[in-house]
């Protein structure tokens, strides 16, 4: 008897334990999943007025450019930088929320990639003048790959973003496109201020940055990367990066040829 009650008490106990762990982990799910929700809903309703500020700016120098101090052009330029800066951010959290749910779909068709990289590449001219940065591009005549346009557009974006953040005025930042028999890859080379060693692994993580303070008048919140790796790895490949302090990083997408 007394063993029948031993083993009892003991079921007693596992069974108790076991549901209180469950209903722990109910809540601990669910305000996760609320956070996403959060997340997710913070970042659509905030995409608007930003558009509307976008547009008010745009109007207002359109009436009233040719009025403009130096001081108030000075502004409104700053003020369009910021509200594009904001724009990145919101559209990357809200990528982010939407790869955590699973709902973003990968639409993967065949293009030829050497004409998309030249017209992407030029939408970063102005800012690679405007800090007398040389960007380059060493591309084969033409490259059929295969992959989601729009998410290695984002890719694209996000490293040539990056690499002339990080060089400072007069250096230069060269794309890469290359085909081996296995893969091709996509390299962004610049000659900026270099990663530490011990950080390179982490700059893919959500919200990670080098030097926060620096970053953060660079106008960065840590997103970039891990939506680069996010992309990547969808597409199976892999990115790396090499890099020498005060004299550059090269960051390596490597795709598969194969399906
Ligand atoms: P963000 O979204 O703010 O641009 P990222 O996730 O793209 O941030 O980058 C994370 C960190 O990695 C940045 O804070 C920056 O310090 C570092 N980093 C990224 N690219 C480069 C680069 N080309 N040269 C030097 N540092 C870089």
């Amino acid at each position: 008897v007394l063993i029948c009650i031993l083993v009892l008490f003991c079921m007693i106990a596992v069974w108790l334990s076991l549901s209180m762990s469950k209903k722990a982990m109910i809540p601990i799910q669910h305000s996760y999943r609320q956070q996403q929700q959060f997340l997710a809903d913070v970042s659509h309703e905030l995409r608007t007025p930003l558009s509307i500020m976008n547009t008010s700016i745009d109007v207002i120098e359109m009436e009233n450019g040719n009025d403009f101090t130096p001081m108030t052009k000075e502004v409104v330029i700053d003020m369009k930088e910021e509200v594009e800066r904001m724009s990145r951010m919101v559209q990357h959290l809200l990528l982010l929320a939407r790869s955590d749910s699973g709902s973003v779909q990968f639409e993967m068709v065949l293009f030829d990639v050497v004409p998309r990289i030249r017209q992407w590449v030029q939408a970063f001219d102005a800012i690679a003048k405007q800090k007398e940065i040389v960007l380059d591009i060493h591309v084969p005549n033409a490259l059929v790959v295969k992959g989601d346009l729009e998410r290695i557009k984002q890719l694209v974006y996000i490293l040539l973003d990056n690499a002339i953040k990080y060089t400072p005025v007069k250096g230069r930042v060269d794309l890469f496109v290359t085909q081996q028999s296995k893969y091709w890859s996509i390299s962004v080379q610049d000659s900026g201020v270099g990663i530490p060693v011990d950080e390179r692994q982490r700059i893919f993580d959500r919200f990670y940055r080098v030097e926060k303070h620096r970053s953060r008048e660079e106008g960065s919140a840590g997103l970039g990367l891990s939506i680069a790796k996010w992309i990547v790895e969808a597409h199976q490949g892999t990115i790396e990066v090499e890099s020498v302090i005060n004299q550059g990083s090269t960051f390596t997408v490597k795709f598969s040829n194969e399906d």
